[in-house]
């Protein structure tokens, strides 16, 4: 049966997972609209797509208003990796508390159905394991990551009180680790760090002793995932879990991009940032029973194409990494 094609707003559009979900987008047919303040990532993601007859490219920030007509929004604004979103960490909960009522005002407004990409940091450093949709977390409130996780919990909080005061039909979905082309080189997360510094022999810069896990879905896989929930049922509004369930440590991440590299880097220990959950992995069984959803992309397979990507960047068209990194970072108190 032929899709409908419908006008789509991404939030966030020009981003890692934006510039992959607007691809898919334009790709069926639809009127994909792409708004992004570019505060984490360059037009180079999207460059490609600009001049398609469905395809627009707004620069706005989404914490002021926006009126457009649209069927559906995927809310993705909000710088997403610790050194990122710890910048500035009082516009990184504007971004996800303004960034979510305006997003639901449209949705209010045009009938729109509203995605948000919602976080496995919403279980903060988890003592249960894996963690399913209905554990409530473990979030500090006050600490340095608090920016990010209790943003985005309010704005989970805002997507139901929205759906059950105003009846706006949403989506919400929370997103563990993902990697792949088109990361940025600079935001200081694991995997870009890892590869650029075994791509050019420098020191692999462990956090802690490298016991602590996450585990690793690759961005197709993820991309699926929200196109399958975003058009799954009306009564599935979620949450649910989207990641991959192959856990590592990562010591063992920077063993196999070494692997992969076939680099000469060595491992260096460097402190544990502040709050640095010790162990992620979801439980995707909701996810596989309602949306028939599993990664299909191994870990090695996965991080073959990221490293392709970092060897075929020009390193000077980004920007510069900041001053602050992740694990300089320190609780007050
Ligand atoms: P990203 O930083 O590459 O993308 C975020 C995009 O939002 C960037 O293009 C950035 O410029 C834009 N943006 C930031 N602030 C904005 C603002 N005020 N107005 C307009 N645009 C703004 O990160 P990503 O990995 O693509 O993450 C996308 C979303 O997915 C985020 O909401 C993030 O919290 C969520 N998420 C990602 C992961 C992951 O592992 N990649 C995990 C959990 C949740
Ligand atoms: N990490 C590390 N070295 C780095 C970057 C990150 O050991 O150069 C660790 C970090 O302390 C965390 C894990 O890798 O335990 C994942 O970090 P990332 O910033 O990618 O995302 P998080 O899952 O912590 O939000």
């Amino acid at each position: 049966m032929k899709q409908r094609l419908k006008r789509i707003l991404i939030t966030g559009g020009a981003g890692f997972l934006g510039s992959h979900l607007s691809d898919r987008l334009v790709e069926q047919g639809h009127d994909v609209i792409c708004v992004d303040n570019f505060f984490t990532s360059q037009k180079h993601n999207i460059i490609h797509l600009v001049g398609k007859p469905n395809f627009e490219l707004i620069r706005h920030d989404i914490t002021h208003p926006l009126w457009l007509e649209v069927d559906e929004v995927y809310n993705l604004a909000c710088p997403a990796s610790p050194v990122h979103y710890q910048y500035n960490p009082i516009k990184t909960t504007k971004v996800s508390v303004i960034g979510a009522l305006n997003v639901l005002g449209i949705g209010k407004r045009c009938k729109a159905k509203i995605f948000q990409a919602s976080t496995s940091e919403v279980y903060g450093d988890p003592d249960i394991h894996p963690q399913p949709e209905s554990y409530r977390g473990n979030v500090n409130p006050i600490g340095v990551r608090a920016c990010y996780d209790e943003g985005k919990r309010v704005a989970e909080t805002l997507f139901f009180d929205y759906h059950r005061s105003n009846g706006v039909n949403i989506r919400v979905v929370r997103i563990f680790n993902t990697y792949g082309p088109r990361m940025h080189p600079y935001d200081g997360r694991v995997v870009s760090n890892f590869i650029l510094q075994a791509l050019r022999d420098e020191d692999i810069t462990l956090y802690g002793d490298g016991s602590q896990t996450r585990s690793f879905c690759y961005v197709d896989d993820l991309v699926e995932g929200f196109i399958r929930m975003m058009n799954g049922p009306d009564d599935f509004i979620g949450p649910v879990n989207l990641g991959n369930p192959d856990e590592f440590t990562i010591k063992e991440l920077a063993q196999i991009v070494i692997e992969l590299t076939g680099s000469k880097s060595k491992l260096v220990y460097m402190p544990l940032p502040d709050d640095d959950p010790t162990q992620r992995q979801p439980n995707i069984e909701l996810a596989k029973e309602r949306l028939g959803w599993e990664p299909t992309i191994k870990l090695r397979d996965g991080l073959g194409k990221t490293i392709d990507y970092f060897k075929s960047i020009d390193l000077n068209s980004f920007r510069q990494p900041t001053d602050h990194t992740a694990h300089k970072s320190s609780n007050l108190g």
